[in-house]
C-alpha cells in the first residue's frame, strides 16, 4: 500500500494558473492553465484530513494565490472551519494595483486570519512583475500590519539596480553582474529543478550516461516529505519536490493501491531504474544516450507517457505540469 500516517507541514495550491510564467517555476504555473480554484468542500475536506494526520498549520501557495484574492476567502474559511492555522500566503505581488485596493484585500485576508505574506523577491520574477509592484505591496502591509517573509532579501540589490518601472530580463541581469550570474542564481536561490526549472537549467547541467543512471537508482521516497508536502487544488498529495506526481490525499490515508498508480510505486519502492524498466517493457520507451542526470530522464519518460502518446495515467497529474512548462 502507497500510505502516508502523518503530515506535519506542507502548502496548500489553491490555483496552478499565473501571471507570470518564471524560469525557475517547478511548477510550471503560467497564465495559460484553466482558471480553477479550490472550492470550499475541498478546501474543507483537506483541511479536515490534515487535521486528522496531525498537521496543525499550513501555508498557501500557487500559481499566484491572490491572483484573483476573492477567489482565497473560501479556503480561509474551510481553514478556520477545521483550526488549522494560515502561516502565511505566497505571493509575487502582480495584483498590486494601487493602495486602497491592496489595503482593502490585505484587510479581508487579515479578517480572515492571515498575518504574514511572502512577497518574491528575485530576477525571475523581474521578467514578469516590475519592482515597484513589490516595492509598493511591502509598503502597503507594513501600514496594514500584515507582516511581510521577503523571499528572497539576497536578491533586493541585484534588482534594485535596475529601473523599477519597467520588467528586467536574465539577460539583462548578465549583462550587469556577468555571464555566470544565472548559473549563481542556482545555488544562491537552491532551486528545485523540476518543471520549467529544469527546462531552464538542463542545458547548462552535466550529462550522465543511461547506464550509470540505473547503476545509481536508488528509492525517490516521495512520500517522505511530511514537513514540506504540497496538496493542490484537486485534492491530490503534491510530493515534497517531485511536482507532476500526485495521488488523492484521500486515499493516500486509508492506503493507496500501488497496481492503480504503478509509475508513483516504481518511483517510490525502487527509484529510476524501476520506472524506466515499466516505461521501456510495457508503454516502449527508447532511452536515450544521456540525460542531464536521473531527474531528466524521469521528465523524459513522462512526457512521453503525456504527450506523445497522450495516457491519461491516475499518478501523472496534472497532464498540464507536462503541457505548459
Ligand atoms: S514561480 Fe510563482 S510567480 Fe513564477 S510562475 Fe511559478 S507560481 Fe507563478
Ligand atoms: S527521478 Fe523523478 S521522482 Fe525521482 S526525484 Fe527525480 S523527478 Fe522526482
Amino acid at each position: 500500500m502507497l500510505k502516508i500516517d502523518c503530515l506535519v507541514s506542507g502548502g496548500i495550491i489553491t490555483n496552478y494558473k499565473c501571471s507570470s510564467k518564471c524560469r525557475h517555476c517547478c511548477y510550471s504555473s503560467s497564465p495559460k492553465w484553466p482558471d480553477d480554484y479550490m472550492t470550499f468542500s475541498m478546501a474543507d475536506e483537506i483541511f479536515s484530513i490534515l487535521k486528522s494526520m496531525g498537521c496543525h498549520y499550513v501555508h498557501i501557495g500557487g500559481g499566484e494565490p491572490l491572483l484573483k484574492p476573492d477567489k482565497i476567502l473560501d479556503v480561509l474559511d474551510a481553514a478556520r472551519k477545521n483550526n488549522i492555522e494560515i502561516e502565511y500566503i505566497e505571493t509575487n505581488s502582480s495584483w498590486f494595483r494601487d493602495e486602497a485596493s491592496a489595503n482593502a484585500v490585505l484587510k479581508e485576508l487579515k479578517d480572515h486570519g492571515v498575518n504574514t505574506l511572502l512577497i518574491s523577491i528575485d530576477p525571475f520574477h523581474n521578467e514578469y512583475i516590475p519592482f515597484w509592484k513589490v516595492k509598493a505591496l511591502i509598503k502597503a502591509c507594513s501600514k496594514a500590519e500584515m507582516n511581510v517573509f521577503p523571499w528572497l532579501m539576497e536578491f533586493w540589490d541585484d534588482i534594485d539596480a535596475m529601473d523599477d518601472k519597467k520588467l528586467h530580463s536574465i539577460d539583462e541581469y548578465k549583462q550587469l553582474f556577468g555571464p555566470a550570474y544565472q548559473l549563481q542564481l542556482l545555488k544562491r536561490y537552491g532551486l528545485n529543478l523540476k518543471g520549467r526549472a529544469l527546462k531552464t537549467y538542463k542545458p547548462m547541467m552535466k550529462k550522465q550516461s543511461y547506464e550509470q543512471i540505473m547503476n545509481e537508482s536508488k528509492s525517490c521516497q516521495l512520500l517522505s516529505g511530511i514537513y514540506h508536502f504540497h496538496v493542490d487544488l484537486y485534492g491530490n498529495f503534491i510530493p515534497q519536490s517531485c511536482p507532476g506526481f500526485s495521488i488523492p490525499l484521500r486515499e493516500l490515508v486509508r492506503g493507496a493501491d500501488p497496481g492503480k498508480y504503478r509509475i508513483f510505486d516504481s518511483l517510490e519502492s525502487a527509484g529510476i531504474r524501476s520506472f524506466a524498466e515499466l516505461a521501456a517493457k510495457e508503454y516502449g520507451y527508447k532511452p536515450k544516450e544521456e540525460y542531464a542526470g536521473r531527474c531528466d530522464l524521469c521528465y523524459d519518460m513522462r512526457n512521453y507517457l503525456v504527450l506523445e502518446l497522450g495516457l491519461d495515467l491516475p499518478d501523472l497529474k496534472p497532464e498540464n505540469h507536462y503541457k505548459y512548462v
